[in-house]
């Protein structure tokens, strides 16, 4: 069996319901104005074990500020 790599962001997390780890799905739980807030659930129980934030492609806001374009100073030539 060759070893699938799937979609997972993350691979297992331990459930206190399951009392041992068990693999985690993701679910979008809130869209935030700075991302977004996903839930990490049990595949087995569905327990919530845990949350984290994505930060969506706001570049413009990661980005630093843009420097002023610098104006060549003209030289007078005679
Ligand atoms: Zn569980």
């Amino acid at each position: 069996m060759a070893q699938q790599f799937g979609q997972f962001t993350a691979s297992e997390l331990y459930c206190p319901k399951c009392k041992q780890s068990q693999p985690v799905r993701e679910r979008l739980l809130l869209v935030l104005p700075t991302g977004e807030l996903h839930e990490f659930l049990c595949t087995r129980c569905g327990t919530s074990l845990g949350k984290r934030t994505v930060t969506g492609p706001a570049v413009a806001a990661a980005a630093p500020p843009r420097p002023a374009p610098a104006l060549p100073r003209r030289k007078l030539l005679r």
